[in-house]
């Protein structure tokens, strides 16, 4: 066989939570997994930065480091974990052929899918500079950094609606700004919103610039200019937070065609379970989940996954 084609038991394509307990399983049963990271290893903890939420990290962690520690446990058991880009699959008949960036073919008796998700932003400048230091696209995962403090929300959907409502319970104000006179939310969601005393809408509003102070190696948010849509009249406002919620881009392109998946271009997998539309090509994490979208979710369908696909190869 040719050097540029390798085969493995179980492809791992993706790197966040997901990828990486799915390889320190399939590691672990003997399926010498073969991992190809993408282009973000890691995935989007990597870009923020406290978390406090998954458990076994009592004084909380940063999520590059946690995801450091990931990738170790996984390369433990993996057989092989690599900096490298899929760019095309061929899922029509076992085993499954897959090429890389790194011009390998990769011929997988299993495929096991953590490409994730990528947070939808609103591409100006200044929510890049302070991505992480006061701006986040997770209520869940920071809002708690905000306890008491005066934060802003953007969107209109379902997500900043039940973000907004989850940081009016943390945080002392909370401005849901919103580029429409309504929103897109359910009905159900918005009463909840207009309910909440202190969750203020400002309607028909986007964001210019987010504002911020240095401080040492450290940057903060204070607040951010946003600009009538209508009137063109703009406006300071003072926050301490700013969170992004105008959807989410699963990473599926590879897929189109190929496997199941939603409208929204979600993979679709079996009820409790991580089976795809293809038998013997399974999918975890945020690729597959536009509810839960958290690291332990993910964690734990990157568990089913591998458990899975080793029982698929057993039967
Ligand atoms: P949606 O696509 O539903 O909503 C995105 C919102 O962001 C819209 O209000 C949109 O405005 C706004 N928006 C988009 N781009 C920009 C931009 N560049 N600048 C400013 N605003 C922008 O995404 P969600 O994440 O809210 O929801 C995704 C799916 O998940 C939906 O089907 C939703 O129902 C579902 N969901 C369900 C939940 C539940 O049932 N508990 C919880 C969360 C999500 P506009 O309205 O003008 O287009």
């Amino acid at each position: 066989m040719s050097e540029n084609i390798e085969t493995t038991k179980c492809l791992i394509i993706g790197s966040g939570p997901a990828g990486y307990t799915a390889a320190i399983y399939a590691g672990r049963a003997d399926l010498q997994p073969l991992v190809y990271e993408g282009l973000q290893p890691g995935g989007q903890l990597t870009t923020t930065t406290e978390v406090e939420n998954f458990p076994g990290y009592p004084e909380g962690t940063q999520g590059p480091e946690m995801m450091e520690e990931f990738k170790k446990q996984a390369a433990r058991f993996a057989g092989d974990i690599r900096f490298g880009m899929i760019t095309d699959v061929d899922l029509s008949e076992r085993p499954f052929k897959a090429t890389a960036d790194d011009g390998k073919t990769i011929v997988a008796d299993t495929v096991i899918i953590a490409t994730g998700a990528s947070a939808k932003w609103l591409g100006i400048e200044s929510e890049a500079e302070y991505n992480g230091y006061g701006v986040s696209a997770c209520a869940t995962c920071d809002g708690f950094f905000y306890k008491g403090k005066d934060v802003a929300i953007v969107g209109g959907g379902d997500t900043a609606a039940e973000e907004a409502t989850y940081l009016a319970k943390l945080c002392n104000k909370v401005y849901l700004i919103h580029r429409r006179d309504e929103l897109r939310a359910s009905k159900a969601m918005q009463k909840k919103v207009f309910e909440t005393p202190n969750i203020e809408i400002i309607w028909d509003h986007t964001t210019k610039e987010i504002l911020g102070k240095t401080e040492g190696f450290s940057k903060a948010v204070t607040g951010a200019i946003i600009e009538n849509v209508k009137t063109g009249e703009q406006k300071e406002l003072t926050v301490d937070g700013f969170f992004v919620a105008i959807g989410h881009n699963p990473n599926t392109d590879l897929f189109k065609g190929k496997l199941d998946m939603e409208d929204t271009g979600y993979l679709i997998t079996a009820p409790d379970s991580t089976k795809t539309s293809v038998e013997g090509v399974f999918a975890c994490g945020d690729v597959q989940d536009h509810i839960y979208r958290q690291a332990v979710t993910a964690a734990g369908t990157g568990c089913m996954a591998a458990i899975e696909a080793e029982r698929f190869l057993a039967s």
